[in-house]
């Protein structure tokens, strides 16, 4: 099939590279030539030009996006012709914190206790009521801790506000975690499902540098527990591609964060991880064939990012059993330029090799 991404960057890259082995063709909507997809397929420059977003969708045959930041409107003209999926909804309900909020809330998966913010008066009510530290966010348009600001006295709350530009904000109560998990699952046309173990995540400056795969000491109930909240999304949402759960583990609980309606940096180890990873499941999906087998290849895995510069990549390819995957990117502050992977069905392995890559994290 022709399969259109909404979208140029390395997670399209990635479905790029998993869509070719199964036959498809590749085009993108592209802001410039330069971006990690270059090279994989026709690009199709976004422009002022109202027809670019036609040609590229007369050229798809089904049409998917990278990011929950794609502009719904798009979405809806281009679905008006050709398929779109994960459909409009996915995308309205996912790229706006508050009506992913009042979702889990409708299908009573808890999270942490918010508020919505338009004004000062607004962000100091709520944080009455939700008390200190809070985390305000932008309601939309927020990736890698962008837009956030952890609010740990009230002196701080005209700060906080002015951080946000005067743009609608959430305000979300400080969840006392033990570790950062998520879960990523595939859904089927036919309303199939399949789910990856759950993960552990490290972040640092809000953004993700290390995922352990499976998790450490995941039992069957807390795997099931995560299970549940995602198929009660997934159909609520009638979502049909990968669909990511972001969870904090506390003491007692699991607490949902955030979701994202596409494939997720904390499944890039699927790629040598598991038998069909993140990206080739949500191109399976989307063109409506059989979803792919998504156990583990390996007893462990691990994915390091690689953050700004490039480092020592001599390192990654002389490390046993890691594998390098770049994205094509100029190096920038705290920009994802790539990622290792490390698979072992041994603990010490895994964990030599993590060692011996130890520069690649903060
Ligand atoms: P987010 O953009 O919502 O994924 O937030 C980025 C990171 O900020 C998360 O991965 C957490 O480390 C942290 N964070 C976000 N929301 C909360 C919260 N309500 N309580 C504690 N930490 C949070």
């Amino acid at each position: 099939m022709k399969i259109g991404i909404l979208g140029s960057g390395q997670l399209g890259r990635m479905l790029a590279l998993s869509a070719y082995p199964l036959g498809h063709e590749m085009r993108f909507l592209a802001l410039s030539e330069e971006d990690p997809s270059s090279l994989l397929g026709k690009t199709f420059i976004h422009n002022d030009d109202p027809n670019i977003i036609r040609s590229f969708a007369d050229s798809s045959d089904v049409v998917t996006y990278e990011s929950e930041n794609t502009d719904v409107s798009i979405v809806n003209e281009i679905s008006l012709n050709t398929g779109v999926y994960p459909s409009e909804k996915s995308l309205y309900i996912s790229k706006h914190r508050g009506r992913e909020k009042a979702l889990f809330d409708k299908l009573n998966i808890p999270s942490a206790p918010y508020e919505m913010i338009n004004t000062l008066d607004d962000l100091k009510s709520a944080v009455y009521k939700i008390g200190l530290p809070a985390i305000l966010k932008t309601a939309t348009n927020g990736y890698d801790g962008k837009g956030q600001f952890l609010i740990n006295s009230e002196s701080q709350l005209l700060e906080a506000w002015e951080s946000m530009s005067g743009v609608e904000s959430i305000l979300e109560g400080f969840v006392k975690f033990k570790r950062e998990l998520s879960l990523i699952a595939v859904r089927g046309v036919d309303g199939n499902l399949e789910y990856y173990p759950l993960v552990e995540n490290t972040h640092y400056e809000g953004i993700l540098r290390l995922t352990i795969a499976p998790a450490n000491n995941i039992n069957k109930i807390l795997q099931k527990k995560a299970e549940d909240y995602m198929r009660l999304i997934l159909k609520e949402i009638n979502h049909v591609g990968v669909l990511t759960i972001e969870l904090f583990e506390t003491e007692d609980n699991l607490i949902v964060n955030e979701m994202a309606p596409r494939v997720h940096n904390s499944g890039h180890w699927t790629i040598e991880g598991a038998q069909t990873s993140q990206f080739e499941n949500h191109i399976r999906a989307i063109t409506k064939a059989p979803l792919g087998d998504t156990s583990c290849t390996n007893r462990y895995s691990a994915m390091i990012n690689i953050i700004g510069d490039y480092g020592d990549l001599e390192k990654v390819l002389e490390t046993k059993n890691a594998n390098l995957h770049l994205y094509n990117k100029a190096e920038r502050e705290r920009r994802k330029l790539g990622h290792i992977t490390i698979t072992s069905n041994s603990i010490d392995e895994l964990n030599n090799s993590l060692e011996s890559l130890k520069d690649f994290m903060p």
